[in-house]
């Protein structure tokens, strides 16, 4: 890590991987920023606008993609809703010495992140197996059957670019445990318990 840059840290994995519950783990670190993307799809109970994301129409995401606000737009690991992360915040956050800034984003937006000029550690969260996934995408309830089917048929194939991608896999078995493995990677001092 450079002292004197911030530090990018890009996370993706399969809805269900935990994902969100180990970013909410690190964002308790004095030197981490969660990066607030732009979407299109309604809030869901409990998240907050400007905090989860800026949820925006869709008219609205369209023009601000016009504009050039958007380092990377989601592609295809997604439910039909557009989703972006904005290169002003981006920067901001690199400009920042010892900063963590970390972006939650699917697999090809990682990919396209750094095809697009920025250099970061790129961490896949994994779930330790199809039949845990599955289990966790029911028990959440946000999905019908036939979006549970689509998400557990997508989530390998996520699994296959990352690892192409050359991504660090972390296994989530148990939370404390990822958590900690991605604060080694990222060189973050651990939390006081
Ligand atoms: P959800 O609707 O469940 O919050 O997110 C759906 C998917 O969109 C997740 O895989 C999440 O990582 C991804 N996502 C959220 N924000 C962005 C973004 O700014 N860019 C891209 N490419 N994907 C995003």
């Amino acid at each position: 890590m450079s002292a004197d840059r911030g530090t990018l840290l890009i996370i993706s994995g399969p809805s269900g991987s935990g994902k969100t519950s180990v970013i909410e783990k690190l964002r308790a670190h004095p030197r981490v920023r969660v990066s607030v993307s732009v979407a299109t799809r309604p809030p869901r109970e409990g998240e907050v606008d400007g905090r989860d994301y800026t949820f925006v129409s869709r008219d609205d995401f369209l023009a601000m993609k016009e504009e050039g606000r958007f380092v990377e737009t989601n592609d295809v690991f997604t439910n039909g809703n557009l989703y972006g992360s904005l290169k002003s915040e981006l920067n901001e956050a690199l400009a920042e010495p010892g900063l963590v800034y970390i972006m939650e984003v699917d697999v090809v937006g990682a990919r396209n992140i750094r095809d697009a000029g920025y250099e970061g550690l790129h961490v896949f969260i994994a779930p330790p197996s199809r039949e845990v996934l599955e289990t966790r995408l029911r028990r959440r309830g946000t999905d019908d059957e036939a979006a549970i089917a689509k998400r557990l048929g997508r989530a390998a194939e996520e699994r296959r670019l990352a690892e192409e991608d050359g991504a660090v896999i972390v296994v989530n078995d148990e939370l404390d445990r990822a958590v900690e493995q991605i604060m080694d990677e990222t060189g973050l001092s651990p939390l006081p318990s």
